[in-house]
């Protein structure tokens, strides 16, 4: 993961600060390195910022949509309408309980999972026969499953359109994750993002808005099954379970207290974070508008709060976006592609069959898809440089 080579801007970075550092210094110096109070205490803050009943702390955004999955009931063989242009989390939960994502293709605007595929999807699907194979993997899949459940995916941001996907899902019975590993603090027609569906998940990797070095946490109104989920991370320990009590098949994916307490002092600087995003995105704006080559990113009406997670521009269809990243890299730019299609990932193909073009807008986009340099630390002179050297890479010619 680490860039070897010394380039002249950051891919991402987090935003420490002094109060960071303290909060983690005084959990060393304290005896409750996990367990302690710091993860409640964040808990309580990420329902205050979010507005959900109930938060749970978990050790990844991972581990956290895959106890989602758990709380679902999904299990052996059935289905879960998702979408193929994502990080490969998402997907991966799914196929840690053997059961099947049912992909459909997505916007071409936002990236984010089209409403009026998953509608026909859930549709066909439920009516089973011929009208259902049409949106089944070639191999891996029984001709009878079931949909289960819904997981849209916030894409760079930016909400999933879930006004009608909630409609879809309550016509199907299917429970609603929303992975918002990339949306925290997002809102969707003045709604919350993580709390559009049953349960909701962001994530704190050192790139995201806000950091815990590794975590994540669960947002739900569902009291129920937030309890479960906090047995489920804990080994499985139920309320009133002792050490060796189990009274669930669990996992541990708990938050330690290092990442919680900094956790705590993020998100109490959340506002001013998406803040500064959005002041880097807008002069990402200003100077790409002069690069004919470059689409730039765009925010639709629904979203009435966009939180800038990556900064993803689209290369012009012809122009061989791969050659740009080495160009750029030479220049001492990093960039990368964002996303890959999952469903042409080696194990995906081996396991389910998909070919090239079973999904072409994610394909288009995962071709064309280039993340620059971002995030809240990067400087304005910083953001010229990056459009400077992109003009010149594609004067270039690639
Ligand atoms: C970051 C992210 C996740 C979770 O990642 P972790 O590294 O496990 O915290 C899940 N889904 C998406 C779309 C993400 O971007």
């Amino acid at each position: 993961m680490n860039d070897k080579k010394p380039y002249l801007v950051g891919m991402s970075s987090p935003d420490i600060t002094l109060a960071e550092k303290e909060a983690v210094m005084a959990v060393m110096e304290s005896r409750y390195l996990s367990m302690g109070n710091q993860y409640q205490t964040f808990e309580r803050a990420v329902e205050e910022y979010s507005g959900a009943a109930h938060a749970v702390s978990v050790n990844s955004g991972t581990a956290g949509l895959h106890l989602c999955m758990r709380a679902a009931g999904v299990s052996d063989g059935d289905l879960v309408l998702t979408t193929p242009f994502s990080f490969v989390a998402s997907t991966n939960v799914i196929l840690f309980e053997r059961a099947v994502p049912l992909y459909v293709d997505i916007d071409p605007v936002t990236g984010n999972i089209d409403p009026k595929l998953a509608a026909q999807a859930a549709d066909d699907i439920a009516e089973g026969g011929k009208a259902a194979e049409r949106w089944l993997p070639r191999k891996g899949v029984s001709a009878d499953a079931q949909m289960k459940a819904m997981e849209p995916v916030d894409v760079f941001g930016q909400p999933a359109d879930m006004q009608p996907l909630n409609q879809t899902a309550r016509k199907h019975n299917l429970t609603v994750i929303e992975d918002s590993c990339e949306a925290i603090g997002a809102q969707y027609k003045g709604q919350a993002a993580g709390l559009l569906g049953d349960m909701g998940v962001f994530a704190f990797y050192p790139n995201k808005q806000m950091t815990t070095a590794e975590g994540g946490v669960i947002v739900t109104d569902d009291g129920e099954k937030a309890e479960f989920m906090r047995a489920l991370r804990n080994q499985g320990r139920a309320p009133g379970d002792t050490w060796l009590d189990h009274s669930h098949l669990g996992y541990n994916y708990r938050m330690h207290e290092l990442s919680a307490a900094l956790g705590v002092v993020q998100i109490g600087r959340l506002d001013e974070l998406l803040g500064k995003r959005q002041q880097v995105a807008d002069w990402y704006g200003e100077c790409l508008a002069r690069i004919p080559q470059i689409e730039t990113p765009q925010i639709v009406k629904s979203t009435t709060r966009m939180s800038w997670f990556v900064y993803v521009v689209r290369t012009e269809k012809g122009i061989d976006r791969n050659r740009v990243i080495e160009l750029l890299g030479q220049e001492g730019i990093p960039a990368r592609p964002y996303f890959s299609a999952l469903h042409l990932q080696p194990y995906m193909v081996e396991r389910f069959g998909y070919q090239p073009g079973d999904f072409p807008v994610t394909e288009d986009l995962a071709q064309r898809g280039l993340a620059l340099p971002f995030s809240s630390v990067m400087k304005k002179d910083e953001v010229a440089l990056v459009c400077e050297k992109l003009e010149k890479v594609l004067k270039l010619g690639s």
